[in-house]
């Protein structure tokens, strides 16, 4: 599918503007090394290799912002970003690594299931959580597993969460409705009347979904008013 995507409305281009924002901040192999909770946090979770790098640099505008968790030594780590002005921060972004790489021993496979449930279940700032789905694949086990680690916040209001079903442009118009309907079901049997969770079909090649998924999470940490 290879739709041209619509002119961005004004608010998602002020929403992109401050996608664009996003910064290195630092990087932690264990969740005390990250800094003190302070300002509201997304997290973005996915399989490896379901383009979440992808999205955060097409999000950021930086083409190699997010290929800092692909370095050797660093795939394994959490990777901190910060948006806002550079005086005046008001947001971070986590990128989680990718689960259910094949060549990652049981053991660190473990150890980082571990550290990925205490941030999602514990990490005090956590405002959001963008899952990267592969549209043409839908929810595997090991993403139904994340979610069951951030339903209970995402349940009662706490958490938000937005689903991004990835590489929508390897799909036909007819295959995108269907994989979208089949993770609509999903995400409906888990909701709870508290719920915020929104689902997009996304494309980094036509730009399909960027608009809308920098807009939402423009929403999740509303902060100062741009002076
Ligand atoms: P990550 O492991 O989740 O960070 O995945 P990457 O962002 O590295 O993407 C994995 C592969 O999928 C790369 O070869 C990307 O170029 C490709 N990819 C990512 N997003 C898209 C997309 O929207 N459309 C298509 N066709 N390919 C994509």
């Amino acid at each position: 599918m290879h739709d041209t995507p619509a002119e961005p409305t004004p608010e998602q281009r002020a929403a992109l503007a401050w996608t664009q924002s996003a910064r290195f901040l630092t990087t932690a192999s264990q969740l005390n090394q990250l800094p003190p909770p302070g300002l509201p946090e997304t997290a973005f979770v996915g399989r490896s290799n379901a383009g979440k790098s992808t999205a955060i640099n097409l999000l950021a505008q930086q083409r190699r912002l997010a290929f800092a968790s692909k370095t050797p030594g660093r795939t394994q780590h959490i990777n901190l970003f910060e948006l806002g002005p550079a005086d005046a921060p008001d947001a971070r972004w986590a990128d989680l690594p990718g689960y259910g790489y094949a060549a990652v021993a049981r053991d660190a496979k473990l150890r980082w299931q571990q550290v990925m449930a205490d941030y999602l279940r514990n990490r005090h700032a956590l405002a959001g959580v963008v899952m990267m789905v592969d549209a043409r694949h839908g929810f595997t086990a090991l993403d139904r597993q994340l979610l069951e680690f951030v339903m209970p916040r995402v349940g009662v209001g706490e958490v938000k969460l937005l689903v991004l079903l990835t590489k929508a442009d390897k799909l036909s118009r007819n295959e995108a409705a269907r994989s979208l309907q089949q993770a609509q079901k999903v995400l409906g049997e888990i909701a709870t009347e508290h719920s915020d969770i929104g689902i997009t079909l996304f494309s980094a090649l036509t730009r399909q979904g960027l608009g809308d998924a920098a807009c939402t999470l423009r929403a999740w940490t509303p902060s100062t008013p741009s002076a």
